[in-house]
């Protein structure tokens, strides 16, 4: 007979703490408010180029443009680059909506393609046999805070001349052969919904990119196509990053590097605690450093460890259930089940245990304990 594991009422485990976090932030974010509130200065004032000019230095890039999301960055980059009606555009089967909405919305049509089995993100061997004289970019997703394959798929881009847009919506400060997330293509978008790595008090993204001619126009299309006051070049939007989220980010971004790196031990204490078991935790490829957004196990009885899991107090999460091509939305691609095979393997089988910089120690070991309870409970039956 196994003895249950212990349970107290502080045995509860949420999937994230954004109150935690908050919490360290009080006092500065009080100040920021009551001094811009003297200035008034909401819209594009002075703490959004600030941080910009922050950003794209943490990032080792030249330039950095706000955005009211990240859905923002990736759209607005890609209609600064050209692309739209006619346009084919190459993701990843296995990501959040916003890559492939992002490419819709200008127009151009998403053609996906599946993941790597090991690393989750795309494949970069299957690139090739997806593009056709309409395909203009890639968006490789940093899924999970882990960094693409960048090298091959820069590669593939080279030879067929295409533009490499990051999303790094989970990505802030992960590495890639030492270099950050942001710089390793043309341009690359971040979002700071507040959960991401870097979180905003509300929605918020930004484009970073080291190509001065890019930088102009995104400028230009998130603030109605102005380059000066009342003189509209195109037709632009309204998707500026707000003065107050800026200021709270810029003052967030000095901890950053503290958080990603209490999110990187939490990770490894997962790994070691969670070995032996039948889980398969995140394969991280020899080059890349990444940031641990979410921590993603995967197990063929993905529901019943949930559940298991719920009865101890303990949220998780699944990132993400139905893909891309399968979602209504996307019925008009024309891609029915077996079209992705490893996208769809993964839907059913990942689920995200509780990560975020403020998790205690003690309860990654308690959730490491009820998986390997979870586990042992099977082979006895
Ligand atoms: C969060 C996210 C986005 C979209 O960012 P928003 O700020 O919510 O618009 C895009 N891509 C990925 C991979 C994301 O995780």
């Amino acid at each position: 007979m196994i003895r249950p594991i212990e349970r107290n009422v502080r045995d509860r485990v949420p999937f994230v703490d954004l109150a935690a976090q908050n919490a360290a932030h009080t006092d500065d974010v009080v100040e920021i408010l009551r001094s811009l509130s003297n200035s008034s200065d909401w819209i594009l004032g002075d703490e959004v180029s600030r941080f910009e000019a922050d950003y794209a230095e943490y990032c080792g890039a030249r330039f950095a443009i706000g955005t009211d999301s990240g859905l923002s960055a990736l759209e607005l980059t890609l209609r600064a680059l050209g692309v739209g009606e006619g346009d084919e555009v190459l993701t990843a089967a296995n990501t959040f909506i916003a890559t492939a909405l992002a490419i819709s919305h200008t127009g151009a049509k998403p053609v996906l393609v599946d993941a790597d089995p090991d690393r989750y993100t795309i494949d970069p061997n299957l690139l090739r046999d997806r593009i056709t004289p309409r395909t203009r970019a890639i968006i490789p997703v940093h899924l999970y805070g882990q960094p693409a394959a960048m090298e091959s798929i820069l590669a593939v881009a080279q030879e067929h001349d295409l533009f490499v847009i990051e999303d790094a919506c989970q990505a802030h400060g992960a590495r890639y052969e030492n270099r950050r997330t942001g710089a390793l293509g043309h341009a690359a978008a971040f979002s700071f919904y507040p959960s991401k790595n870097l979180g905003a008090y509300g929605d918020g993204g930004i484009v970073v990119t080291s190509d001065e001619g890019l930088a102009q126009k995104l400028r230009v299309l998130r603030n109605y196509g102005q380059e000066q006051k009342y003189l509209h070049a195109v037709k632009g939007y309204n998707r500026r990053l707000d003065t107050l989220h800026a200021a709270i980010l810029r003052m967030k971004l000095k901890r950053l590097d503290a958080c990603n790196a209490l999110r990187r031990e939490h990770a490894e204490a997962y790994n070691r605690l969670l070995e032996g078991t039948d889980l398969v935790v995140p394969t991280v490829a020899g080059n890349v450093e990444p940031v641990w957004h979410l921590y993603v196990v995967r197990t063929e009885r993905r529901d019943k460890l949930r559940a298991h899991l719920e009865e101890r107090g303990i949220q998780t999460g699944i990132h993400y259930p139905i893909p891309v091509h399968l979602q209504p939305a996307y019925c008009e691609l024309g891609c029915p089940l077996g079209s992705y095979p490893v996208s769809e393997m993964l839907a059913e089988q990942v689920l995200s245990l509780p990560m975020y910089p403020e998790l205690d120690p003690k309860s990654v070991e308690y959730v490491a304990k009820a998986v390997a309870e979870f586990f042992r409970i099977g082979e006895e039956r």
